[in-house]
């Protein structure tokens, strides 16, 4: 089956929320699960605007425990309830995660639905899924911060039966491994290779965050070649100081990490609220990397192998 991964921008705003812009927030839908990155106030506010769905299979990934990454988590666990959700939540983030939700929890009461909290000690993958893994990468903030890299396994080739009957491999197990690109060897010792059955195994697709960060090369590398790479932009050029002193980026360094890691397509987000109009911070970036949109909430991209598609903001 063709996947298709739908990103949602729920909030796009750096530090604070604007009229425009929300906090730190955006969801990927992929084939009816909802995988959400970041999760700043008013997230909840913008899943109704963008009908994503509070009882869906859901995984949270907190970049880093920031209030306008992760102070929507509240709000949220608590419409969950009371639309009774029964599916369970995964959360995952830096330590201290576990803390935050217990001590809401307190006061609040304990969720109406399972919340699984998951916290993240080190770089690495910290979601293994059939289809698809999700890595965390050490981030240069100015605390524990992760940013993430979706990635879709490779999907397994086209599988001619035919083929395979001719060669005399039997219907049954040894099928599935071929179908998976593994060779295979017959009762009488005949080897089978999967290359002459199955064709080429196809790329997934990939999709990479920095939540807050300063350029690093460690996520240029993870991110390589990636359908689309989302990166904060909090400043414009003249501000790189301030960028580096609150361990920010600004567009242009932003721009910078995406041509090295040559993705298809860079988003900027988590804009600062100094920007009511980014379009320096675009026209900066596009000097560098012209494959580069800003975020707008409620933006939605559709990202797919062949190529990605923005569908704009209906107001
Ligand atoms: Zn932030
Ligand atoms: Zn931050």
């Amino acid at each position: 089956m063709v996947s298709v991964m739908k990103v949602i921008f729920l909030g796009t705003s750096g530090s604070m929320p604007t009229q425009s812009r929300s906090s730190a927030s955006l969801v990927i839908k992929r084939k009816g699960e909802v995988i959400m990155f970041d999760c700043g106030e008013g997230t909840q506010r913008r899943m109704v605007e963008a009908h994503v769905g509070f009882r869906r299979s859901m995984k949270i990934f907190i970049s880093h425990l920031h209030g306008d990454h992760l102070l929507g988590l509240p709000g949220l666990i608590q419409t969950m309830t009371l639309l009774q959700r029964e599916k369970e939540l995964e959360i995952y983030g830096p330590i201290g995660l576990l803390d935050f939700i217990k001590a809401f929890s307190l006061v609040l009461g304990e969720p109406g639905f399972p919340v699984k909290i998951y916290e993240i000690k080190s770089h690495g993958i910290v979601r293994d899924e059939e289809e698809y893994q999700v890595i965390a990468v050490e981030a240069d903030h100015m605390m524990p911060s992760y940013s993430y890299v979706l990635e879709e396994k490779p999907i397994p080739g086209v599988f001619y039966p035919e083929k395979a009957k001719e060669l005399g491999v039997p219907e049954g197990p040894l099928w599935g491994k071929l179908q998976h690109g593994h060779d295979v060897t017959l009762k009488d010792g005949t080897k089978v290779k999967a290359s002459d059955i199955v064709g080429p195994s196809r790329k997934g697709i990939k999709i990479a965050y920095s939540g807050d960060t300063k350029p690093t090369s460690v996520f240029a590398e993870a991110s390589e070649s990636s359908d689309l790479m989302i990166h904060e932009a909090t400043f414009d050029n003249s501000l790189k100081e301030k960028a580096d002193e609150n361990y920010h980026s600004t567009a242009e360094q932003a721009a910078i990490i995406a041509k090295k890691a040559e993705v298809k397509q860079l988003v900027l987000t988590h804009i600062s609220s100094r920007y009511p109009d980014a379009s320096q911070l675009l026209i900066e970036a596009k000097r560098v990397f012209d494959k580069t949109i800003i975020a707008e909430d409620l933006m939605v991209l559709e990202v797919d192998r062949d190529g990605l598609s923005v569908i704009p903001v209906k107001n």
